[in-house]
Parts: C-alpha cells; structure tokens; sequence
C-alpha cells in the first residue's frame, strides 16, 4: 500500500459541476479532500462557492470508481490490461473502417472533460476515420441558443461577463432556473437586484426562489415564450422604443423583421401565451426605462421544438433595442455542464471544426487537412439523434462514447437502449460503470477532473486551467492519454505529452484561441475568448463589429413553433429541471454522501389544486405514464407549480424514475434537440396513503 501521505497540498482546479466556472484550492492529503478553499483570485466566483463545487467531490474517491478497462465476454465484463483493450478498439474500429467507411462511426464526446479532450475526440473522428460524425450533449441542452446566437450576432457565446450582468439596469430570465442550476451567477443577480435597484423580471412556469422575488413574474403557456417575446419587440418598434442609430450603424434586415412579426399583437400574444396585455406592456415599458438590459435563458427555452427560434426571437429583441456591444447588456445563454461551451468551441459538433469554424468553408477545412494530412467531408456529419436513427437503419455500426450518460440522458430513453444494444461495437469511457457503460463491448476507465491537468471554458467563454491535485485512481487515466492510445494504434503519430501541446495545436488552428497559451493561463489567470494573438482577449463582445463580414448583425425572421400535440388522455404537463443539491443524471453527486442524505428520492411536484382534484397527499406514490413510458415517484404537494402542470427533477434516476423513459420524440426543428419540455403524461395514485 502506499505510505500515508501526511503534507497539506494545496491545488488550484476548476468546478467540475456547472457552467459557471468556479475556480478554488482543493487541499487534500493524499487522496483525501480537507477542504475547497475559494479565494478572491478567482476570477469568475470569487470567495462564493455553492454546495456542489464546495461539498460534491465524494465521488472521487467511490468505491464505484473503474479503476481497470473492461471487455465484455457474452453477458458480462472481464478485466483486461490497457493494451488489451486498446488494441481490441484499434482492430475493430479500424476493420469497420474498412469494411463500410468512416461514416459508419459515430463519436460522442463530453461537457464533463477537458477543452484539449473534445479536440482529441473531433480530431480522432475527423483525421482518422475521415468524418464528422461527432457531437457533445449540448445536443440535449444549449444547441438552440447556440444557432440562435450563431444566426443573429455570429458568436456561440455570452455577449459579456457574469459580473457584466450585474451592472445591467434590467435582467430577464426566461425558462431557467439560476438559483439551483447556476447558483453563484444567481448570487450576482440577486445582490444587484437588491442593493443596486437592478429590475428583474422571470418568465417560467415555475414559481421557483428567482421568480418569487422578480419585480415582475409571468407564466406563459409551455413552449410559447416567442410569441411575447416578438409581441413585445413589435409593440416597442410601434412606440418608437426601438433604437432607431443603433439599428442603422449597427443591425441588418430591419425592414424584413419588421414584417415577420407583424402578426404578434398584444391581443395575439395574450391569447397564446396567457400573459395578460398589461404586463406585456409593462415588459416592454421595463426594457425601454432600463440602462441596459441582460437576458439569461436556459432549457426552458431550448428544449421544446421551438427552442432555436425562440433563442433567436430573444436575440432579435435584443438588437432593436441597442442591447449588445457595452457592459450589462446583451444574450446570456446560461451553459448548463462546467465545460459544453468548451465542448463546442473546441469541435465537437458535426457541422463544426474547432473555434467554429464551418465544415463547408473550405479555406477552413483546407487548413484542417493540410495539418493532419487526411481529407475531411465538407458536408455536416450525424448529431446525436441522428446517431441513433443511423444504428436503426443499420448505417451506424460502432461508437465511441465519451463520458456522457447518453442512456438516460437523451429523451425517450427505452428507445436509446435498444438501438445502444443493436450496436455492432461499441467503446464508452467514463469514471463509473454508467448505464451507457453497461451496452459497451469495451469500458476504459477515465480520470475525473481533480485526477488531470487541461482547461475548461466557463459560460462567459472564460478559458481556465485545472492543475492536477492527484493521480489517478487504480488504473485509470486522463481522457487524452487514452484517446492519443487509441489513435496511435490508428497510426496516427500523435505526439502530445501533455495538454499544453494540444492546446498550442487549437491555437494555430483556430483564430479564436490564436493567443491562448498554458503561460498566459498560469495560476488564477484566465482568458476569454476570442483571444488575439498577442495575448488580448475578448470579455465583452460586440462593442464595435458583430462577427460577420460586414460587422452587421443580422434580425433573423423567425417564426414561432408551437408545441406538439398530444392524445387528449395525456392530460399533465410535465416539466423537468434541476435541484440545486444535484447534477444532471446524477452519476457524481448520487456518490457524495451528504447530497444523498440531503435528497435521498426522486419525487414529483404537484399544485395543490391537482393534488385536492386527485386525491394525492405528501408522499404518495404515484406512476406517471407517457406514449413513451411509465415511472413511478412519490408525490410532494406545492405552489411552486400550478394547475395541471408537474414538475419532475432530473436528477437521481433508475429504471423506475428517470424522466427520460417518459420523454418523446419531437425535437427543435434546426438542432434536433429533444422537446424535453413538452412532455404530457397521465397520473395514477398507486398508494393512497403517501408514506408520512
Ligand atoms: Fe460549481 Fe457551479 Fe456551484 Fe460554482 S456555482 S461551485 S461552478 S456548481
């Protein structure tokens, strides 16, 4: 056994829980964690940290923890050696190759790991399988807003900083939900709204912490937030409360917005929303009083099949009140993992080569290969959905999956096992035996973010470095390493030896990153893209040029989709989201014993006028069923929610409560990400007495 390590080490990392991007100390002894030490040096969080980044860490060290590579003999797993395994992935990804193409692989990469980690992944599909066959789980969240932003002002990014919006004079929050989700970015708000006179106004259909304290709450109808948002713009032009020179020097298409929103009316808009006329008015009256003004959104508006237009609605607002290019002011799509932004900006995605740079501009894609000598398809590869519709139609026969739950995490979930388990081959790596994990042919056992050196980029395209704190546990290794193993078996002749090589890499190939380098990252510096190559970079956005080629931005005339519809028997809404104590499925925090003591069950929010109607009392077991699926979850009965509408965490799942057995098909017509958010289930009272 090792000797007892008896010094305090003190090591600076990145919060490996959400989009915000907490830095601190972690002081361990060992592999024991005394402590996470925030400090003022931290440039995104300061001296805050919330309860995940300063008591979440547990999983680290769990006895569930892979420590060996796995192969799976029949019905079960064997231990293997690494150059077992990796050579096993060569053979078999190099014969399927060979036998049908490339493009008979797909890749999934990870929100969890590093920038320099998502490079490998796409370079690995790109250079060495020759597609583009590869995507990250913003697929599940942020894609909308990233093709709302990408089409109205040309970055995939905030507009400004976390501590930006703190200095807007108006901060609208549309379907997220920032207390639980982005905890220390919620603090900022909160402090603003009550010490600086900040106005804040929430559109959600729950009546979560940030709403009940917002100068103005509304609810809208799921899935209509577009239809206020453009009734309000167009009730703003009608004032003469748009900003007619920034609108001229700055913003192209007026004339075509103008009449693509025409038919949103106030009257209109209250039909279709329920938002009283009154405070659409009201809204409107805010934006135009206020000294700029900030809206953040998260998956209430990008998970429904609208969810890229609304993005772009939002965006659009925005523009025709002057709102980007100076401090509070401008779109703040709130990134839910500590590093999807990351994920994208570093290639992750099918129609994107990193620093988004498009698969069909061929200068770019000429550097590209000329780099790696290898020749890449200039037509977008398979997102994740179409992923699994490929493994049906019997086109996609292998994966290669990268610490991402995709088998409770995409919607529809029965639907994702099976065609997990038609698979001819299929490789996943990750830090636990995960549910995806248990459809593999081969499991690699990863290091978590404490047990490895590389960046994150945070929500504000900040780009931080985590130091290793300790070595990884058993047998398991950085993401990197193994992805360079199994590229190297490829014949790749990849020379890395550690994440600054694969950094310096990005940077010459990407102007966004052109001045980034781990010197200029060292300690609690940090940098913001896009980054110069002298060195400077970019905390807000748009002051002078939005980033197309004539430096306009662009209205984008969109349309409002409305949600699907379901068989009148479905007769709940079923809304989902984030618990403050949690993560996502909740592979990590699931692990840490004082979250679990906290929130040991899943459970589901019911009004009480819902819960009267029904007969449900405090932790009644009830089974939720969908077209889709059937859960079963215990009851809690609140105001939170209203009338017919449930509302379901994420989080905690099993084959009894995961939200996405019961979640469908539909998704967002641009992105394909799933239209989580409208999900209609009927409810049936399993056990009248409820446990209490
Ligand atoms: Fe981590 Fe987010 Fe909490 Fe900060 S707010 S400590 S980044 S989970």
């Amino acid at each position: 056994a090792a000797m007892r390590e008896t010094r305090t080490k003190k090591t600076k990392t990145v919060c490996t829980f959400c989009g915000v991007g907490c830095s601190f100390e972690v002081w361990t002894k060992g592999r024991e964690i005394l402590k996470v030490q925030p400090t003022s040096d931290a440039p995104a969080n300061g001296i805050s940290t919330c309860i995940k980044g300063k008591f979440g860490w547990d999983f680290v060290n769990s006895e569930e923890r892979l420590t060996k590579p796995l192969i799976r003999r029949g019905d079960h797993f064997e231990e293997a050696t690494w150059d077992e395994a990796l050579d096993l992935i060569a053979n078999k990804l190099g014969g399927i190759k060979d036998q049908f193409g490339g493009n008979a692989i797909g890749f999934i990469s990870s929100s969890k790991v590093t920038n320099e980690e998502n490079y490998l992944m796409q370079k690995l599909a790109r250079q060495i399988f020759a597609t583009n066959n590869v995507d990250n789980c913003s697929r599940y969240c942020q894609s909308p807003a990233t093709d709302g932003l990408l089409r109205t002002v040309g970055y995939g990014g905030d507009a400004g900083t976390i501590q930006d919006i703190a200095g807007a004079g108006l901060v609208i929050v549309v379907g997220a939900n920032p207390t639980e989700g982005h905890p220390v970015l919620a603090t900022r708000v909160k402090r603003a709204h009550k010490l600086k006179g900040q106005k804040l106004i929430v559109s959600d259909l729950r009546k979560h912490e940030m709403a009940e304290r917002a100068d103005l709450y509304i609810h809208p109808k799921q899935g209509s937030d577009h239809a206020w948002i453009a009734a309000v713009a167009k009730y703003m032009i009608e004032q003469g409360w748009h900003d007619q020179t920034f609108i001229e020097e700055r913003v192209s298409g007026f004339d075509v917005f103008v009449k693509s929103i025409e038919k949103y009316t106030l009257d209109y808009a209250e039909k279709q929303t329920g938002i009283a006329k009154e405070h659409l008015i009201q809204i409107a009256a805010m934006i135009h009083e206020a000294d700029g003004v900030c809206v953040l959104w998260g998956m209430g508006v990008t998970q429904n099949t609208g969810g890229s237009n609304t993005s772009a609605a939002i965006s659009n607002l925005l523009l025709v009140t002057g709102n980007y290019g100076r401090p509070g002011a401008g779109a703040y799509p709130l990134r839910g993992h500590n590093n999807v932004q990351g994920a994208c900006d570093f290639g992750t995605l099918p129609a994107w080569l990193p620093g988004y740079q498009h698969i069909a501009d061929d200068a770019a894609r000429k550097k590209f290969e000329l780099a790696w000598e290898t020749s890449i398809p200039a037509n977008p590869g398979l997102d994740n959905i179409q992923m699994l519709q490929a493994i049906e139609a019997g086109e996609l026969k292998a994966m290669y999956l990268m610490g991402e739950e995709m088998a409770w995490v995409d919607s529809n979930a029965n639907h994702v096992h099976d065609a997990l388990s038609r698979l001819d081959f299929f490789v996943v790596q990750d830090i636990f035996l995960t549910k995806t994990a248990q459809f593999a042919d081969v499991v690699l056992p990863a290091a978590p973010s404490l047990e490895k050196e590389g960046t994150f980029t945070n929500t504000e395209r900040r780009i931080q470095r985590l130091y290793q704190v300790m070595e990884p546990m058993g047998e398991a290794k950085p993401d990197w390493w193994i992805l360079r193993e199994v590229a190297n078996r490829l014949g790749a002749g990849w020379n890395y030896q550690c994440p600054g090589d694969i950094m310096d890499e990005a940077a010459v190939l990407s102007p966004i990153f052109a001045g980034v380098d781990y010197a200029r990252l060292e300690g609690w510096d940090s940098l913001l893209w896009p980054v110069a190559k002298d060195g400077t970079d970019t905390p807000l956005l748009y002051t002078e040029r939005f980033n197309f080629p004539d430096g306009k931005a662009r209205l984008a005339p969109v349309e409002w989709i409305l949600p699907v519809q379901m068989p009148e028997a479905y007769d709940l809404l079923l809304n989902n989201g984030r618990l403050l104590e949690h993560f996502h499925e909740g592979n990590m925090t699931n692990k840490s014993k004082g979250i679990q003591h906290k929130f040991p069950e899943v459970f589901v929010e019911v009004s009480p006028e819902l819960a009267d109607a029904r007969g449900i009392a405090e932790g009644t077991l009830v089974r939720l069923e969908s077209p889709y699926g059937a859960i079963r979850v215990r009851a809690v009965i609140t105001d939170r929610v209203q009338g017919n509408e449930l509302y379901l965490p994420m989080h905690s799942v099993s084959d009894q409560s995961a939200v996405n057995l019961l979640t469908g098909t539909a998704t967002d017509q641009n992105t394909h990400t799933p239209a989580y958010k409208q999900t209609k289930v009927r409810m049936q009272v399993i056990e009248k007495s409820g446990k209490n």
